[in-house]
C-alpha cells in the first residue's frame, strides 16, 4: 500500500492486501502497449493476491458502479487492459501459481497471472509443452492469453489458446464464482461457455483459474530458413507448402523492412541474406521428411533454402523472428494491424498492403505468421508526437487494410483482439444480428456494464 484511499475506497481498501492509489503506481497500470493513451487517471489498482479478494474487488465495483480493467501483464495490442478515469484496475499477476501438471491427464492446473513461459517450462519438465507460444510468450499471462484468444508461432500446428483451454474459473460481474467447462479431453454438457470466455477481453467475467492442455514434446524437429527477393515470393511458396499437406509447427515470414529493423536494433545481418524471410519447423517422427518436402515447395520462389541442422541455429532464428515488433517499435510510434485472411490469398493480401503504403505515402512493416494467414502490417506514423493524434494518411492506410482482409473472405483481428482500438470494423465484420446477440449476452453477463466497458463488443 502507499497511500490512503479516498472514504468511498475504504471498504475495498479493507478487504484486499495490496493495493494503490498513488498517481505513478496506478498511471503504471493503466496501460497496454498498444500505444492508446490511458483517458484520464484510474482511481486504484488492486493487485490481487486470493480469488477471494478478485470477488471483494468485483462486489465493491457492483455496489458502487464502478468500472473495472482487469490486466494481466499489460503486453496486449488492442488497447484491451488501457483504464479511463476513475476506474479500478485489477492486477491479476500475483495469482501466479502453477498449482498442478497432471502428467497423465496431461494437463495443466494454472492462476491467471502465470507467465506464459514459466508454463512452458514447468510442463517441459515433464516431457510437455503448452502449444500456444504468443511472440510476447516471456512476459505475457495465461489470464492475457485466454482473454485474448492469443495466437501464437506454433498456431500453424496447434492452434490458438482456445484449443488449448478445457475449463475456467470465472468470478462474475456479481462477484459469484463458477467453473465452465471440463477438465476431460471430451466433454460436451451444455453450451460451451468456457469458450465464450476466451476471446472476451475481460468484459464478460474475470479468469481466476483455467485448466489447459498440455501435448507431449515430440523428439524429433527440424527447422528451415528460406530467403526470398520480395515478401509477396514467399507468401507464393507457403501457399505452395500449403498444397503439399504438410502441416508445419511454425511457419513465419518476414519482409526487407524488418529484417533490416532487427539489424538495426539487435546487430544482426538478415537483411543483406534476402528481400524476405521464411522460417519453417516441423516436428515429430517425420520431421526431417517433412521439412524436405517444404523445402522443395519453397526453392521455386527462393534464392536460398537452407535446413537448419543445428537445433541451436534454429533456436536462434526463433528469437529473431521474435523481435520483429520490438525492432520496429524502437523506429517510432506504430500501428500494429493484425488481419487474418484465408492462406490461399495470403500472396495477394501482402501485395495489396504494399500498394496501400504506396497509396497512402507511409512506411508499412509486414511480417506474418503465414501458416495461420494471420498479417501483421505494422505502419510507422511519421513525425508524430505519443500523445498526438494519428496523422490522416497513417489512419487510411489503416482503414484500407481493414477493409482489405474483410473483401478477401478474412477478419480485422487474428489475435490480438478487437480491445478499443478496432470495435468500428469488428462490428462491420460481424455485422448488426451478430452484434446484438453479443450486446445480449454482455447484458445478461454484466447487466451494469462494470466489466472493462467499451472494450471488445
Ligand atoms: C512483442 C510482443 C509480441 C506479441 N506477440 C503476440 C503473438 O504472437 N500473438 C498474440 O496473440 N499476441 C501477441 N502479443 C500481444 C499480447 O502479448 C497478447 O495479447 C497477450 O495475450 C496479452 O496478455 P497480457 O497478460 O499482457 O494481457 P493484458 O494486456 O494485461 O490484457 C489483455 C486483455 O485481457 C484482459 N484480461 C487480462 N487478464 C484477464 C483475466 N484474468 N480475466 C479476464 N480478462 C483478462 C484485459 O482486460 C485486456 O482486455 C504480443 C505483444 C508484444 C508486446
Amino acid at each position: 500500500m502507499t497511500s490512503a484511499g479516498p472514504a468511498t475506497l475504504d471498504a475495498l481498501t479493507a478487504a484486499v492486501s495490496d493495493w494503490s492509489t498513488d498517481a505513478a503506481d496506478v498511471a503504471g497500470a493503466a496501460g497496454d502497449r498498444s500505444g492508446l493513451l490511458p483517458d484520464g487517471a484510474p482511481r486504484i489498482v488492486v493487485r490481487a493476491r486470493s480469488v477471494a479478494e478478485v470477488q471483494a474487488t468485483v462486489r465493491f465495483a457492483a455496489e458502487h458502479g464502478i468500472p473495472i480493467v482487469t490486466r494481466g501483464a499489460g503486453s496486449g495490442l488492442a488497447g484491451g487492459a488501457v483504464a479511463a478515469e476513475g476506474q479500478i484496475v485489477l492486477d491479476l499477476s500475483q495469482l501466479d501459481r502453477i498449482v498442478e501438471v497432471r502428467v497423465v491427464d496431461q494437463v495443466a492446473v494454472v492462476e491467471p497471472g502465470v507467465v506464459t513461459a514459466d508454463l512452458e517450462a514447468a510442463a517441459r519438465q515433464h516431457g510437455l509443452f503448452y502449444a500456444p507460444d504468443p511472440g510476447s510468450v516471456g512476459i505475457s499471462t495465461i489470464g492475457g492469453n485466454i482473454a485474448t484468444n492469443a495466437g501464437g508461432l506454433r498456431g500453424a500446428k496447434y492452434g490458438v489458446t482456445r484449443d488449448a483451454v478445457l475449463a475456467l474459473d470465472v468470478v462474475l460481474a456479481d462477484g459469484d464464482l463458477i467453473r465452465v467447462g471440463s477438465e476431460t479431453t471430451k466433454g460436451v454438457t451444455g453450451y460451451d461457455l468456457a469458450g465464450l470466455f476466451v476471446g472476451s477481453e475481460g468484459t464478460l467475467g474475470i479468469v481466476v483459474g483455467a485448466t489447459v492442455r498440455l501435448l507431449p514434446v515430440q523428439a524429433e524437429t527440424a527447422s528451415l530458413a528460406g530467403w526470398f527477393p520480395e515478401l509477396t515470393d514467399a507468401a507464393r511458396a507457403v501457399e505452395a507448402i500449403g498444397r503439399t499437406g504438410v502441416r508445419p509447427t511454425v511457419l513465419e515470414i518476414v519482409d526487407a523492412a524488418t529484417l533490416a529493423a532487427i539489424d538495426a536494433g539487435f546487430g544482426t545481418a538478415f537483411r543483406e541474406r534476402g528481400g524476405a524471410f521464411l522460417l519453417a519447423q516441423t516436428d515429430g517422427s517425420g520431421a526431417a521428411i517433412d521439412i524436405g518436402r517444404i523445402a522443395d515447395a519453397a526453392r521455386p520462389y527462393a534464392t536460398a533454402v537452407e535446413v537448419a541442422e543445428d537445433e541451436l541455429l534454429a533456436a536462434d532464428l526463433l528469437a529473431a523472428r521474435r523481435l520483429a515488433l520490438p525492432a520496429i517499435e524502437r523506429l517510432g510510434r506504430v500501428l500494429i494491424e493484425d488481419i487474418a485472411v484465408p492462406r490461399s490469398r495470403l500472396a495477394e493480401t501482402i501485395h495489396a498492403v504494399q500498394a496501400i503504403g504506396e497509396r497512402h505515402d507511409v512506411r508499412i512493416f509486414v511480417f506474418a505468421h503465414a501458416g495461420d494467414g494471420n498479417v501483421h502490417p505494422i505502419i510507422l506514423v511519421p513525425d508524430s508526437p505519443e500523445d498526438g493524434p494519428i496523422p490522416a494518411a497513417a489512419a487510411a492506410a489503416a482503414d484500407d487494410i481493414f477493409a482489405l482482409a474483410l473483401a478477401v473472405g478474412g477478419t480485422v483481428t487474428g489475435e490480438h483482439g478487437v480491445g478499443a482500438l478496432k470495435r468500428a470494423w469488428a462490428a462491420r465484420e460481424v455485422g448488426p444480428r451478430a452484434a446484438r446477440i453479443a450486446d445480449g449476452i454482455k447484458a445478461l453477463l454484466d447487466p451494469h456494464g462494470i466489466l472493462n466497458p467499451g472494450k471488445a463488443i
